[in-house]
């Protein structure tokens, strides 16, 4: 046993977020291995009781994939209609992964007004317990068809720490195309070394050079290593704890659960 998978045995009820380069392979596809091998390891944690809600991004890179068109087109309504696309495109291939062992799952759009709202908060929240307890599995994505950006959540690890918030969740796990939280970009940086633990999210903050302004969000992702902080930040000061592990790892969930995972675990 390790931190990582110590959070993980004490947790109940688990949101799991994935970003697009991490859902989507090199060649900008929705990598169905990834999903279907992803879905074997959440129903054997579900078999053991635990309760899953995922928060998945991806859905234009998978309108792209679908339209082949429209890369350069940084207009806003065409990337909310590449969302739109996408977001068939994506649900359906979390359906692929878990329609064979039996278990519905459930798409959840959002915004940042409902969280504002506190009659559409609590219906959000029965919603997930309704779904959550009949064994279903919630997948919770940005409804990009409606937010522009001035009313834009904006990346999915702050709806991810939200939706945690709302569901009262015990852990969340981001899972990333990196092996957690370094000192310094990995990506630009061969001496960077893996922050194992952060007890003390402000002075993390203060401390890990983040590179560039976006902290390194990749082509598709929003929100680079910042955002994941701030997520952190926002949860913990819920009690609840979080994890930042690599998504691709070969069963990256079933590797944590073990304790032969690496990350990096945000304890209170
Ligand atoms: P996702 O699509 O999973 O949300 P992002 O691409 O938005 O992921 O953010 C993760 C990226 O943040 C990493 O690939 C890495 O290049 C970058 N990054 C910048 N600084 C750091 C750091 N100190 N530790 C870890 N990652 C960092």
């Amino acid at each position: 046993m390790n931190t990582i998978s110590e959070l993980i045995a004490k947790a109940r009820k688990i949101v799991i977020k994935f970003g697009s380069n991490t859902l989507a392979g090199s060649n900008g596809r929705i990598n169905d291995t990834l999903l279907a091998e992803f879905a074997e390891q959440a129903f054997s944690l579900i078999k053991q009781g635990k309760q899953i809600v995922i928060v998945s991004s991806g859905a234009q890179v998978a309108g792209l994939s679908a339209m082949g068109k429209w890369e350069r087109k940084r207009d806003i309504h065409y990337r909310q209609a590449l969302c739109a696309v996408g977001q068939v495109k994506l649900m359906d291939a979390w359906e692929r992964a878990f329609t064979p062992l039996g278990i519905h799952i459930a798409q959840i759009l959002l915004t940042r007004d409902d969280f504002a709202d506190n009659t559409r908060t609590l219906n959000m929240r029965n919603t997930l317990f309704t779904l959550v307890d009949e064994g279903i599995v919630p997948i919770i994505n940005e409804n990009d068809t409606v937010s522009v950006e001035e009313i834009k959540i904006g990346d999915n690890d702050t709806l991810a720490a939200q939706s945690a918030i709302l569901w009262s969740a015990d852990l969340l796990i981001l899972f990333s195309d990196i092996d957690g939280l370094y000192d310094k970009n990995p990506k630009e940086n061969n001496d960077a070394k893996l922050v194992s633990e952060v007890r003390d999210i402000s002075a993390a903050k203060n401390s890990v050079k983040t590179s560039g302004n976006d902290g390194g969000a990749g082509e598709f992702g929003t929100g680079g290593i910042v955002t994941k902080l701030d997520a952190a930040q926002r949860i913990m000061g819920y009690g609840i704890p979080m994890i930042l592990a690599h998504g691709t790892r070969t069963r990256a969930l079933d590797a944590l659960v073990s304790g032969t995972g690496q990350g990096t675990a945000f304890i209170i």
